[in-house]
């Protein structure tokens, strides 16, 4: 069956079961980005349920007041959201758009291309979403939903793999008249339907149109990511000036604040420990561990160190794992003591 035949199913199945989102009922590019880049790496509920979405537009409207802000508002505003280079990239794009562009989103696929903190797959949500351009989007669900409609086992981490999925995108999306509702069902029927595992496939649209034999089995991927453990030591000292916090520099987390890291003098022979937790990030499973600082009160700290009174924690951007540890040791008093 032709690519307009498979489009066109599509199409009208997302009229009738597509989701209304936000992001959905707009055509401003700067509405759309934040949505992209919000759903980068979090799940749509905790930025639509937890209000992260909202208020972010509510706070910084447009991208001139995001690139006017000041870098610590824009950090705590997206606390609790993770990965904070996207809150930095998203102000550096928003401070292109106001000098480059006098404020306005370019409409043109290769320059939005072109911007910073913008690669392939939002280049093509942006051009199709907002202005209903015919580019293709290719995102997990995407490449999942297109190996499994062409039986296609090339690894979609490979080069050949990832070169096929584009060409492919790109085919099917000229085949429809109404790329921005395409794009969306694409989506939508890889989180709904043709999910990882025990895909929908009788209630599927396009089923008429899949080659997929054992869908479970697809996409192929060549790489495993390997999971590597390590351990975080910090410690929590609280006197009458607040809480000591350090402020991170050189990191994906600089100008945020976090537990102190415990003094490497203090390591051999470390303080009694109030709070173990566990956190993943990217490719790490960290095991936090929060000492008792109560002995160090009277120690020089170096300049990133600060004692912050507890009434301004809550506007103090901290990643959530410190948050998590801050909270429970400040809320119970009731700590896991482990030695
Ligand atoms: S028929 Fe099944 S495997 Fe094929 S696209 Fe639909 S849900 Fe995915």
């Amino acid at each position: 069956m032709s690519a307009a035949a498979l489009t066109s199913s599509l199409v009208t199945w997302f009229q009738h079961n597509g989701r209304d989102y936000p992001w959905r009922r707009t055509r401003d590019p700067y509405a759309i980005i934040v949505s992209e880049i919000m759903l980068q790496q979090t799940q749509i509920t905790t930025v639509l349920d937890r209000g992260y979405y909202t208020r972010w537009l509510t706070r910084f409207p447009d991208f001139t007041t995001l690139a006017a802000a000041a870098e610590a508002d824009v950090l705590s505003a997206w606390e609790g959201l993770g990965y904070y280079r996207r809150a930095r990239n998203l102000q550096k794009l928003a401070q292109t758009i106001v000098r480059e562009h006098a404020g306005h989103f370019p409409s043109d696929p290769a320059i939005i291309l072109s911007l910073p903190g913008i690669g392939p797959y939002t280049a093509g949500a942006i051009s199709s979403f907002a202005f209903g351009l015919s580019e293709p989007i290719v995102d997990g669900n995407v490449a999942r939903v297109l190996s499994r409609l062409d039986n296609d086992a090339t690894p979609i981490d490979t080069t050949a793999g990832t070169k096929r999925l584009w060409q492919r995108a790109r085919e099917l999306v000229l085949s429809t008249a109404d790329p921005r509702a395409y794009n969306s069902a694409l989506m939508e029927l890889g989180q709904t339907l043709c999910k990882p595992t025990k895909p929908l496939c009788s209630d599927c649209p396009v089923k008429a149109h899949c080659r997929a034999t054992e869908p479970e089995s697809l996409p192929v991927k060549s790489a495993r990511t390997e999971i590597t453990a390590v351990t975080e030591r910090v410690l929590f000292l609280h006197t009458a000036e607040g809480i000591l916090l350090e402020q991170e520099t050189g990191s994906r987390r600089t100008g945020l604040w976090k537990l102190p890291a415990l003094p490497d003098s203090l390591f051999d022979k470390p303080p009694a420990v109030l709070v173990k937790s566990l956190y993943g990030i990217t490719r790490y499973k960290v095991t936090l561990w929060v000492h008792d600082g109560a002995a160090l009160c009277d120690q020089a700290w170096p300049e990133n160190h600060r004692f912050i009174p507890t009434t301004e924690l809550a506007s103090t951007a901290m990643p959530s794992p410190y948050r998590r540890a801050l909270d429970k040791l400040l809320k119970d008093r009731v700590f896991e003591l482990e030695s």
